[in-house]
């Protein structure tokens, strides 16, 4: 059994995958420039999908937040709100920046930002809130713009982990004035290697992110502010075209086996709810449990693959360095166990862990 498994899908679509890699070859589109033809489809394409204007494609899902954030003129002295819980990059990507992360802690139930805890912290140097839709279900984005237009905040939703999911039939990242994408490999929609993506909603903003990703050149040799080196490669666009071709009905079959998971394991473990008008798409399924060092151990002698997404809430974590607080973020990161999920897990496997799961805690 794997924890994620990327074969099984390139393998049904490689004689594609193999015609664009012969493409990008056959032009040697390798770098992607703004002349880059593979970079301009995928851009193209990848708006529609969200349906945002302004797609810049870069590098990573890192340096997406990075340029997102020095593009809307955000820097030092600011303060940029992020959830208490999130992969790494959420936070670092603000403090790499000059500016400031203040921390909001979670809801329970989710793990995703406590919106009730946000007005709370916002002062006069609050520029900007970074919502995550973590695990792929979508954060409150009702009342985070409701919040955000109150205060005149910017909303950058970080969907590093929620490519397709949606709120009343919105897809997720096209709700704020601009939303970040990761395409690391084992993402929802993931390339070959590292790359990523911004979508902004006014033109403007994305005329700079795009001169950011690229040298902050607003033509060749005509350098205007200064950027770095964030380009995403032709190879990882071609590639990115063909599979979000693919993206909604692999994300379908990891409802499904989020929803059998959910039939399967028992009630008095807290699992994530399925809502009817947000559809989350499961980038990880998440469960909460008292004695998750006992589980683990019964995983390890069945051989189930498993993760801790994450160990610890961001605030505590060395480079942050505050102590305490965070009450919720810190209970659930003391129970969190994101169990294999991937569009290929079969029945079997699906009842195996949810056996293990439903044994461990009625024993
Ligand atoms: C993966 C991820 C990122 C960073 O993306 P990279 O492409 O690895 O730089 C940012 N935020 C979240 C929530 C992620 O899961």
């Amino acid at each position: 059994m794997q924890f994620v498994d990327l074969h099984k899908y390139h393998e049904s679509i490689s004689g594609q995958i193999d015609s664009v890699i012969k493409e990008v070859i056959s032009e040697s589109a390798f770098i992607g420039s703004n002349g880059n033809r593979f970079i301009k489809e995928f851009e193209t394409k990848f708006s529609e999908f969200i349906g945002v204007s302004n797609c810049v494609a870069c590098a990573n899902g890192t340096d997406a937040i990075e340029i997102a954030l020095v593009a809307f003129g955000i820097g030092a002295g600011d303060e940029v709100l992020v959830p208490a819980l999130s992969w790494y990059s959420t936070a670092e990507a603000v403090a790499s920046i000059g500016a400031t992360p203040i921390f909001v802690d979670v809801n329970k139930e989710n793990c995703n930002i406590d919106v009730s805890k946000i007005e709370r912290l916002i002062n006069a140097k609050t520029k900007a809130i970074i919502p995550v839709h973590l695990y792929g279900n979508p954060a409150d984005m009702v009342e985070i713009m409701i919040i955000a237009e109150k205060h005149k905040l910017i909303v950058i939703e970080d969907c590093a982990q929620s490519h397709g999911a949606m709120i009343d039939g919105k897809v997720v990242g096209s709700i704020g004035d601009a939303s970040t994408f990761s395409f690391y490999p084992g993402k929802n929609l993931g390339a070959f290697g590292d790359a990523g993506a911004m979508l902004f909603k006014n033109v403007n903003v994305a005329k700079i992110a795009r001169q950011i990703r690229n040298h902050g050149q607003e033509e060749k040799h005509t350098h205007i502010r200064l950027g770095r080196n964030s380009r995403m490669d032709g190879l990882h666009a071609g590639i990115l075209s063909l599979k979000l071709d693919g993206l909604n009905e692999q994300n379908q079959k990891r409802i499904e086996v989020a929803k059998r998971y959910n039939e399967l394991i028992h009630a008095n473990i807290v699992k994530p709810a399925i809502h009817e008008n947000i559809k989350s798409v499961f980038h990880l399924y998440v469960i909460q449990v008292e004695d998750r060092e006992g589980l683990i151990e019964k995983f390890k002698s069945q051989g189930i693959p498993f993760g801790i997404h994450y160990p610890k809430p961001l605030p505590h974590l060395a480079p942050f360095n505050i102590e305490g607080g965070y009450e919720s973020a810190n209970h659930v990161c003391g129970r969190i166990l994101s169990l294999p999920i991937h569009p290929f897990l079969s029945e079997e496997e699906i009842q195996l862990v949810a056996n293990e799961v439903n044994q461990h805690h009625s024993c």
